[in-house]
């Protein structure tokens, strides 16, 4: 029998002894066995789409604390690892440090486990080159606090079978009928693998991240689930603590989820994106139109910027078809899905709201796209 004792979980056996049956005191053994702690990082690969197709950016390891240490970051040690191993360090000096950032309850393992969300520094303490997040720290100043961004991510991705790394559910050698029935379908000739992307979902709502919705994408066998709203540090620890999830949840699975921009390149199969919908205050309050226009027109000036870094191999998904916007090409619509930024229509329709950036690939860094919307419309 397992319960939980202010904040300590333990173990208990109880012992019917001949004085117990005799209605005298039973003899209660508590032991504390103490908690997991997940480390969670991303390496030095940058979910590279070659490597993508089979491995993802995340790694992790197991920490174990003799007492339950709660949801605050600041109660965890750092801890280091061998960054030769990972692509973020040389093997002659190849220590890397991990910092706690974020701390979720694990939703495999359940509570008091807990996964925690690290930011990786080198062996000096200055940020790690691969420490996105710490750049994103350092350009949130009192002005963009008092703006209260709001982020919301579609993370796309597709199912792969382990052992081929052809798509989930599509027939042995083969293709499954055109795109089209698909999107939002149902039904066991339209939707494969939905028992892992329930699953994941289920998981994220267990962990207390915020998913806001899960959806069968155009491709059989890509899915999408969305992280938000959220502000901009929240966004990258949410969406990096998500696709852990799913990394790991695929591992029961036997299904390798992956990040890959356009896992089929040869006919009319649409690419894997991270449509990235953000807001300020002020976009957000009635007449907000116009400070959305405003952004665009900025966005419209850093297109090249923006697109180096939202994710590697994108070029092969931002064609002009599928859904997309050309890459050499800047376009804003309302509506519009070949557009790189899309105003909804009820955003339009109301006066106000956000914009949706739909550049950015599946394989973007969260903390990058967070980081540069700031920089292009809050401090261009
Ligand atoms: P789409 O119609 O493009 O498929 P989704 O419904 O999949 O859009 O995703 C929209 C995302 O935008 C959700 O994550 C939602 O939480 C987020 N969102 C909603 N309102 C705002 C807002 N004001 N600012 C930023 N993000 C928002
Ligand atoms: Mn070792
Ligand atoms: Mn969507
Ligand atoms: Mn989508
Ligand atoms: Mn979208």
């Amino acid at each position: 029998m397992a319960f939980a004792l202010r904040g300590v979980s333990a173990n208990v056996q109880v012992k019917r002894s001949a004085g117990a049956r005799a209605g005298r005191a039973l003899t209660v053994r508590v032991q504390a066995y103490g908690m997991k702690a997940e480390y969670v990082w991303a390496d030095g690969n940058e979910g590279r789409p070659e490597k993508g197709m089979i491995f993802n950016e995340m790694r992790s390891k197991t920490k174990v604390f003799d007492e339950p240490l709660g949801l605050d970051a600041s109660e965890y040690p750092d801890w280091s690892f061998d960054g030769s191993s990972t692509g973020q360090a040389a093997g002659n000096n190849s220590d890397c440090i991990l910092r706690p950032v974020r701390v979720i309850t694990d939703p495999i393992r359940g509570a008091p486990h807990v996964l925690v969300m690290c930011e990786v520094f080198a062996p000096d303490g200055t940020p790690h080159p691969t420490n996105t997040r710490a750049k994103l720290r350092e350009i949130i100043d009192d002005k963009v606090l008092a703006e209260d961004c709001w982020y919301g991510l579609e993370q796309e991705y597709t199912m792969l079978q382990k052992t081929t790394g052809h798509i989930y559910g599509w027939p042995a050698g083969g293709y499954p009928a055109p795109q089209g029935p698909f999107y939002c379908g149902v039904g066991a000739e339209s939707a494969f693998g939905r028992p892992l992307a329930e699953a994941h979902m289920e998981a994220c709502m267990k962990a207390g991240l915020k998913i806001s919705g899960i959806n069968a994408e155009v491709m059989p066998g890509q899915w999408e689930y969305q992280i938000g709203p959220v502000g901009p540090l929240e966004l990258g620890d949410e969406v990096m603590l998500s696709r852990w999830l799913l990394h790991r949840l695929g591992e029961d699975f036997g299904i390798v989820c992956t990040f890959n921009p356009k896992p089929v390149r040869t006919g009319d199969w649409n690419g894997t994106g991270a449509h990235t919908n953000f807001s300020t205050k002020s976009m957000r309050q009635p007449g907000g139109m116009q400070t959305i226009l405003d952004a665009v027109d900025k966005l419209s000036k850093t297109h090249i910027e923006h697109i180096t870094q939202y994710g590697l191999g994108n070029e092969a998904r931002l064609t002009g078809k599928h859904e997309t916007c050309d890459i050499n090409t800047f376009k804003h619509g309302v509506a519009d899905r070949g557009s790189s930024i899309r105003i909804p229509l009820p955003v339009m329709l109301k006066g106000y709201g956000y914009l949706e950036d739909r550049r950015p690939a599946a394989n973007v860094d969260p903390y990058t796209v967070a980081r540069l919307l700031i920089k292009t419309i809050l401090k261009g």
